[in-house]
Formats: structure tokens, sequence, C-alpha cells
């Protein structure tokens, strides 16, 4: 049976308690009860993504996909009908075909690969503005925001309802760092760790980035990578090849005992601003109690402002958000002042600073040139280079 567990390990979740969507030993009833269904076909990776965060909690205190009044509020205000901050909306998108077969206050199978992987009590279908969301949620109705792109590639309607999950199709993946926001709860306890700070990141981690994770290391308790791995754009550096990354930088630079390595199953969604909020929120459900937000966090092209995921932070009272943001300017190596910096505590001039453009930086992997010590490590580069190399 789906959960409510109020009695978690450390801090109290969102809303104060985990939502787990899993199926128990009820699984095999639902399943053969499944086939007499009307069925939803989940065919992006955002909403299975979404499925697995609702199966194991990542997004208490929801229980499912947004209905109307929930949907409304998030995109509106930023809060959820009950008034909590919420960011971003939790969505199912149906064809009008499904649509059609679907009834307010019965039950629906969402199906993947002609299995069901999940239960909806459907609890409404309505209608919604693709270009109204994008442009509240993503400040943009620009079709070359992948998140844009998103919206506008669906039917224009949405069923809300509760789920109960019956699989997780991406459960394979990492399964060894898939830790589940209890789980990674119970390893924090165990650490005695009272402040954790989550750092979330779609990229491999260069020198820069690993100076923000050492540098409020320095504060708290402990690090926790937590690399997003469930969905990114075609361009991103693939989530195998990032793995392979962490992994070196965990051997060989990170104190063991002091950071643990764990993946972050949501897909990206590229909202900026909204999507730090998003990452926070998720965060504090994996029992940390303090997120890195960096310069344009979860950002996409140019659609926002270098801080405005930093700035957004202040539309909330801290005890309502829960979780504490650590903002973090852009950071370089300075060779006058011989280590990493950034503009807050290094006084000399752009030309002492190593600075790579990530267009430069793709090139020199694509040429098998490893870019200099003092902005990626060695071994990082390494990987990176043989994934460049395994691409061209
Ligand atoms: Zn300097």
């Amino acid at each position: 049976m789906p959960s409510t567990i109020k009695d978690v390990p450390g801090f109290a979740p969102h809303g104060g308690a985990l939502e787990l969507r899993l199926a128990g030993t009820e699984k095999k009833e639902l399943e053969q009860s499944a086939v007499d269904l009307p069925q939803i076909e989940a065919t992006s990776r955002r909403v299975l993504s979404d499925l697995e965060l609702l199966a194991v909690g990542a997004v208490s205190p929801n229980r499912g996909f947004m209905t109307e009044k929930d949907y409304k509020s998030v995109i509106e205000e930023m809060r959820l009908a009950n008034g909590l901050p919420w960011s971003l909306p939790i969505t199912l998108p149906v064809t009008d075909e499904e649509a059609g077969r679907i009834e307010a206050g019965k039950k629906a199978a969402i199906t993947y690969e002609g299995r069901t992987i999940a239960i909806i009590d459907v609890e409404d279908v309505y209608k919604f503005d693709a270009n109204r969301e994008a442009e509240l949620t993503y400040r943009t109705t620009d079709d070359a925001h992948p998140g844009v792109a998103y919206l506008k590639s669906l039917g224009g309607t949405y069923v809300g309802g509760e789920v109960t999950v019956l699989a997780n199709v991406f459960a394979h993946e990492f399964s060894q760092y898939r830790l589940t926001p209890m789980q990674l709860r119970e390893k924090i306890a165990e650490r005695g760790w009272k402040t954790v700070v989550a750092f979330q990141t779609r990229n491999p981690i260069h020198r820069a980035h690993e100076y923000l994770t050492k540098c409020a290391l320095e504060i708290v308790d402990g690090l926790v990578i937590h690399p997003l791995v469930g969905g990114t754009k075609g361009d991103d550096i693939p989530a195998e090849t990032r793995m392979k990354c962490y992994e070196v930088l965990m051997d060989n630079y990170y104190p063991q005992d002091r950071v643990m390595l764990s993946v972050f199953p949501a897909a990206m969604r590229y909202g900026g601003p909204r999507e730090a909020i998003w990452h926070a929120l998720l965060r504090k459900n994996y029992g940390v109690t303090h997120f890195i937000v960096g310069r344009d966090h979860a950002g996409v092209g140019d659609y926002y402002g270098t801080y405005d995921a930093q700035l957004i932070f202040e539309e909330f009272d801290p005890d309502e958000l829960g979780i504490w943001p650590i903002k973090f300017e852009h950071s370089f190596f300075c060779k006058v002042c011989g280590n990493m910096a950034s503009a807050k505590t290094c006084p000399h001039d752009r030309e002492n600073h190593v600075h790579l453009s990530g267009t430069q930086v793709r090139q020199m992997l694509t040429e098998g040139t490893e870019p200099p010590p003092e902005f990626s490590r060695p071994e990082v580069a390494r990987i990176l280079i043989e994934d460049a190399r395994s691409r061209a």
C-alpha cells in the first residue's frame, strides 16, 4: 500500500511526511485489475521520471499528478492549493483519444511499452494552455526552450489524481547509487550529520564546481553530490559518462567520510529560477538541510538572468521552504592568488584567471587535449576525452 511516513530520520519532509506511492503486496492484484482499465500511455521521459519521484516520496506532499486546482495554484502562485510553496507542476498529459475514455472518479492504467506501470485514481481531466504555463514557469514561450517545446508537443489535456506505482522502469540504472529519500536519510543519520548540503548537477564536475562543493562543506557536516540522471537534453554529457567523472573525484579528491554520491532521478525541465526552488524542495525531502545554488542554476540559453535562480529564494519565507540555499558566484583559478576564487574573494584582473568557455572545452576534448589542471582534474579530463572520441 502507498504509505504516509511521518517518523523519518532527520528534519521533516516538505509538508511534514514522506508520501510513498509505491505499491506493496497488493501489486499483483492491481496488475490484474488493470487489464480492464482505460489506458494512458506514458510517452515522455518526464512522466516516467515523475512516477519514480512519486513512488519514492521525493515530491512529497504530492501523491499524484496535479489536479487543476493545484496545477493553477502552482503555475500562478508558486504554491499548492493548500498554500505550501511548490514551484513547478507535476502533470500527466493525455491525448484526446485517451481523454475520451477516462472518467473522473474512476481508475486508469498508466502504461509503458505495453505493461501497466501505475494506476491513477482520476480526480479530474482538464484543458491547459501551453503558452500560459510556459510563460509563467519558463518565462518564455520560445519553441527553442526544451521545456516549452515539450509543453507545445502535448495535446492540451492533463489528468489529475493520486497514483499507485507498480514498477519503476529505471530501477536498474545506477542502482547502487539510487538511494530513495528514506535510504538517504538513513545514511545521513548513520553518519551523524546534522547539517548536510546537496549539490545538484547535470554536468561533469570541474574545478570550479568542486570548489563550490568544498566551500559549502567547510560549514556543514556532510555533502551529497546529487547528480540529476532522469533525462537531459541531447547535447548534455550522458549520465553514464558523468557518473564515471563523479566516481573518480570521489576516489581521489573528496573525503569519503564526509561526502556521499547518490543519483537524483528527476528529469530536467530547464526552468531556471523555478527549477532551483523545485530542486531545493525535493532535496529537503531527501533529508538535506542546505542546497547549493550557483550561477544560472537549471538554465538554458539566455532565458534567465545569471543570478535569477538565487533571487527567487527571497520570494519565500526561509522557514516555509525549510531548506537553506547557499549561493555562489562564478568561480575560477586565479594565477596570482594561486588558488580557486571568485569575484568575492579575488582582487585581480580577469587576465589572471583561468577561464575556458563551454565551446572551448568541448573543442579541446574532441581534439584529445586535456584542459589545464586548474580547470579540470586530469582524471576527469581523460574520461571526457574518451567520451568525446566515442561519440565523434
Ligand atoms: Zn586573484
